[in-house]
């Protein structure tokens, strides 16, 4: 295991006979000069798992990504070689669909400002007049486990939900009483855009100046999936006419671009260090389901 991962994992493969070596933080170069001597790999979304991480593993029989994005391993090399990849798709649906939710809230009622004044002994009643989720369109892109569990949340806020998806969702959205969209009505239409696709070359900067372009001055933009899908540079140009947008996820982690760091400093937007699946309840059943899937896979060897 090369990154930090919960305790009753660690249990969870000792009590299952495996002789774990835990080494969170590992350096790509010590990666590179250990690999060779074990079956399972466990990470997080730290490292690439690419060409070259997986040749050096000359043992490797399975790639365990502790998490749900696979967007980090070259999963097409990795199954050419005979590695079986998994991970845990379902674990943290509702930890990053809570923290979604959270973070609309942050943003509509200037929560962060708010705190932080009274910490610094600032009472200002009168300077965070916020507004409500209650009868706000939202735009989400990406009905899957995670854009409709929001939904799900949303709807109960009294939000009225459009979404945009590669996959015909219709039936799925009608639950919640809303309705599939193309991407240029959800972004023109929506007070509320929140993203939820994984990260690959169709979604890569989805979010660029053309498509930022299409939403409305005041709306607020949320992401809690990959950095990448929105292009900062473009988010930049965009951000003073927008009302406010909250990340959970940047194109760069941890940020060192200057850009980057515009962003994350412009006093309209939120950032929180990529924290979706960082909950209790989230680390155990990540623990429980990449278990399951490492010995069902396993058992197929
Ligand atoms: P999912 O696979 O269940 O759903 C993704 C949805 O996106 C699917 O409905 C799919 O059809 C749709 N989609 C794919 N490509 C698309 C495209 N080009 N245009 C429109 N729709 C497209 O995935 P999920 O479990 O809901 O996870 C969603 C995202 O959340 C992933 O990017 C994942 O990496 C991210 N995530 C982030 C955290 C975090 O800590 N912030 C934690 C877990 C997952």
């Amino acid at each position: 295991m090369v990154d930090r991962v919960s305790e009753k994992l660690l249990a969870s493969l000792v009590s299952h006979g495996f002789d774990v070596c835990y080494k969170p933080g590992a350096l790509r170069e010590d990666v590179l000069n250990i690999v060779e001597n074990y079956d399972v790999l466990i990470f997080r979304g730290r490292l690439r798992i690419d060409k070259e991480i997986i040749d050096r593993g000359v043992n490797l029989k399975v790639l365990a990504r502790y998490g749900i994005g696979l967007d980090n391993v070259d999963i097409e090399y990795a199954i050419r070689k005979g590695i079986a990849v998994v991970n845990a798709p379902s674990a943290s649906v509702i930890s990053v669909a809570e923290l979604t939710i959270a973070l609309m809230l942050i943003v509509y009622r200037k929560l962060y400002d708010a705190i932080d004044d009274v910490k610094h002994g600032k009472w200002l009643k009168g300077k965070y007049i916020g507004r409500e989720l209650y009868g706000k369109k939202l735009g989400i892109i990406g009905f899957g486990k995670i854009g409709s569990r929001v939904a799900y949340y949303a709807k109960s806020f009294g939000m009225n939900i459009m979404a945009y998806d590669i996959r015909d969702v219709s039936s799925e959205i009608s639950r919640v009483g809303g309705i599939q969209v193309d991407l240029d009505k959800l972004l023109s239409e929506a007070d509320v855009v929140s993203i939820h696709v994984p990260l690959t070359p169709l979604t890569w900067h989805m979010i660029n100046d053309k498509t930022l372009s299409l939403m409305q001055n005041e709306s607020i933009l949320i992401n809690t999936s990959r950095g990448e899908v929105i292009d900062t540079n473009a988010l930049l140009n965009h951000i003073d006419r927008l009302g406010g947008v909250a990340l959970d996820v940047l194109e760069q982690e941890p940020p060192r671009d200057e850009n980057l760091w515009k962003l994350i400093k412009h006093p309209k937007v939120v950032v929180t260090p990529h924290i979706g699946a960082e909950t209790v309840e989230a680390m155990d059943r990540i623990a429980e389901e990449i278990v399951k899937n490492i010995l069902e896979a396993v058992k197929w060897l």
